[in-house]
């Protein structure tokens, strides 16, 4: 098993100014070739806490990813430490030094002398360019061990990771053969799918295992298979899925990088129906969602967001009586809402959500979280309350889920 440590560098992603993502891209992209990542480590612009972080990744792993610190200023050590680590000196590599200059060239700048510094680099490393940038990756190969340094910059470090880094890797190491396979479910929590499926899960073969990837009232399920013969553990892959469909039809809604949103509008397109939405606590965000698909012309007909009590009554003609006596947040509210919407636009579905996304509002019968959602057709409207979390942004999204999945049952 080869193993990898991530190594992230930079003050600011101590303080929370800047979302290491870096390390998270890196990490899906390893373990999609076989390699192991065993640790992320994560350290400041400091002289002690980078050496520190060397010596330890390299007893932990065989390879050793870092990014961030490249930079010609002083507060960027990264360079200077890998020096120091392999004890050896730092030199100018005049293909460096070209790539720079034409760096700067092709921006119409002329190059100064602290950019002309980049292209000084230890002389242990081989040096990997960056067309994207001015600071170059460093490739080290020692004592059995692989490190590779990467400018912080997303896209630059995405460059040199697939044009060098991931390719250079598998030549090097003899790496299993893997094989991802994802079954995107919804409307059922974890435990309860795990529940469900536990005595399929018990009979997996050994050399196929299962993940739970929980998030926003979605879960996928990644089976991976190890072995060496690509189409033989595809094969025992889907072999798997066949079993275990049957159990799990009623909440997978697609495979591999589906989301809801495109399985949904699929759906519409293959039935040839039309939909429509009244959002008022989520705001057109699950118009948004329906909307980012290519081609949801076909399919989306339009909406409203009746945000304000008083337009729930003029522009979706729901009653005044009915909000008087229920509140906006009710059943008979979002009933009216999704089939006036329905009426209004001339769709085959029509969509409510009316809700309390808080922070504020709230009280004791309908607390922050409490949201009612309504789908309805020519013949028929279904209604479900949902009780969700204090965070508003989260509420709001849970929503956008609950609603499109309303199309699927
Ligand atoms: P360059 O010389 O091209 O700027 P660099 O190695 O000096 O490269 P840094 O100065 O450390 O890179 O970071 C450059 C930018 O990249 C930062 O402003 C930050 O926004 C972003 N960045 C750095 N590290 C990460 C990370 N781990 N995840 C996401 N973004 C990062
Ligand atoms: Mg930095």
């Amino acid at each position: 098993e080869v193993k990898a440590e991530i190594l992230a560098i930079g003050d600011e992603l101590l303080y929370g100014q800047v979302l290491d993502t870096n390390s998270h891209w890196i990490s899906q992209e390893l373990d999609l070739i076989g390699v192991r990542v065993v640790r992320r480590t994560t350290v400041g612009d400091s002289r002690e806490a980078i050496l520190t972080a060397f010596a330890e990744a390299e007893n932990r792993a065989d390879i050793i990813l870092m990014t961030g610190g490249l930079g010609p200023t002083n507060d960027d050590l990264t360079k200077p430490l890998l020096a120091e680590y392999f004890n050896c000196a730092i030199e100018l590599v005049p293909d460096a030094l070209d790539a720079v200059r034409t760096f700067f060239e092709k921006r119409g700048r002329e190059l100064t002398p602290l950019n002309a510094l980049q292209a000084h680099l230890p002389t242990k490393c081989t040096y990997i360019p960056n067309v994207l940038g001015t600071a170059p990756g460093m490739w080290f190969s020692e004592n059995g061990k692989i490190w590779m340094s990467m400018p912080g910059v997303p896209h630059e470090m995405k460059k040199l990771m697939n044009d060098h880094v991931l390719p250079r890797i598998k030549e090097r190491f003899q790496l299993p053969i893997i094989y991802h396979y994802v079954v995107k479910t919804v409307g059922i929590g974890e435990s309860w799918l795990a529940d469900l499926i536990k005595d399929w899960e018990g009979n997996l073969p050994p050399h196929i295992k299962l993940a739970y990837l929980p998030s926003l009232g979605q879960v996928r399920l990644r089976l991976t298979a190890f072995g060496d013969n690509p189409s033989e553990l595809e094969k025992d892959v889907a072999l798997q899925v066949e079993k275990v469909m049957p159990i799990i039809e009623k909440y997978v809604y697609g495979f591999g990088m589906m989301t809801l949103e495109e399985a949904v509008g699929k759906m519409l397109r293959e039935k040839n129906q039309k939909v429509a939405f009244a959002e008022s606590c989520s705001g057109g965000y699950i118009s948004h969602l329906v909307t980012s698909i290519a081609g949801s012309s076909d399919y989306f007909q339009g909406g409203i967001i009746p945000y304000h009590n008083h337009f729930k009554n003029r522009l979706l003609g729901v009653d005044a009586s009915t909000l008087e006596e229920h509140g906006a947040v009710s059943e008979p509210t979002v009933i009216q809402m999704a089939e006036h919407v329905r009426e209004m636009f001339n769709a085959d579905y029509g969509l409510a959500s009316s809700g309390i996304a808080g922070p504020g509002g709230g009280w004791a019968e309908k607390p922050v979280g409490t949201v009612w959602i309504a789908c309805a057709t020519k013949t028929k409207t279904v209604t479900k309350k949902l009780q969700l979390t204090q965070d508003r942004m989260l509420n709001i999204q849970l929503t956008g889920v609950s609603v499109l999945n309303l199309l699927r049952i």
